[in-house]
């Protein structure tokens, strides 16, 4: 089962309807797609704001599932349940739902979690289930390639002299945040770190919360990670390694200095 697969049968699995084996597939999926695991979070979290704030309300079916089809939330011609509990009021609820859902994060919509996102990332980076978008041992040649990448400032791969040998580089959204990843290895064990614009911590309030501007330590399983602001990025360093030897790739990240 592919993505897409995944994702058209997410009310069937929400509502737990459909078959036996259907679910499984999707579990399937998800134990190996963090990016589906993140949508099908937010896909119920908005179904159960939009549950809360639907009053009951003149049905107007046609309208609501042109939002919905508009917002590509639902293909055209649905019949999810709750459209029946739908109005005017409810679309205006939704628009502004809908909103808040596919723009910035807010706080109160979201609780993100960047230690187990990135923690799932790496271990499909580590594991090969997601291949490197851009594979080079060169920090240059890494710096270069994500520099057309993202949007966003992002400072070349920590020196090898701090431990980290770079492997290759790609982009993610962690959150709905754009991100950059160098995956690479500290001594023989695979590490990966995580760049993102540093407002995007917005997206995790109670991580920001919890740094007081300082490099935060976490684990999740046996994976350790450091998460800090440097300069314009927030960087989070994670591996199965000292955390010690996490927190001196951290700091050394952007270090290298700029021959081009
Ligand atoms: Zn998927």
């Amino acid at each position: 089962m592919n993505c897409n697969e995944a994702r058209q049968h997410w009310n069937l699995y929400h509502d737990s309807e459909g078959d036996v084996e259907l679910h499984f597939r999707i579990e399937e999926h998800l134990a190996n797609c963090p990016g589906c695991v993140e949508w099908f979070h937010k896909q119920s979290r908005l179904e159960d704001l939009l549950v809360q704030k639907l009053a009951a309300h003149t049905p107007e079916p046609e309208l609501w599932n042109r939002v919905l089809v508009a917002s590509g939330l639902v293909k055209p011609a649905s019949t999810r349940r709750w459209i029946l509990f739908s109005g005017m009021a409810a679309c205006a609820a939704a628009v502004v739902l809908l909103l808040l859902w596919n723009g910035r994060p807010s706080s109160a919509v979201t609780a993100n979690d960047i230690v187990e996102l990135t923690s799932n990332w790496h271990e499909r980076l580590a594991t090969g289930k997601e291949p490197l978008q851009f594979r080079s041992q060169s920090d240059l040649e890494v710096e270069d390639y994500l520099r057309h990448q993202v949007s966003f400032p992002v400072r070349c791969p920590p020196r090898k002299d701090a431990g980290f040998a770079v492997q290759g580089a790609g982009v993610c959204r962690l959150a709905d945040q754009p991100a950059a990843y160098l995956a690479g290895h500290v001594d023989m064990t695979p590490v990966s770190i995580f760049v993102m614009r540093r407002e995007s911590l917005a997206a995790f309030p109670h991580q920001r919360a919890a740094m007081h501007g300082k490099i935060q330590r976490s684990r999740a399983g046996s994976l350790e990670s450091v998460l800090g602001v440097i300069d314009r990025n927030a960087v989070l360093v994670v591996g199965r390694t000292d955390p010690d030897k996490l927190d001196r790739v951290l700091r050394a990240y952007g270090t290298y200095p700029h021959h081009l």
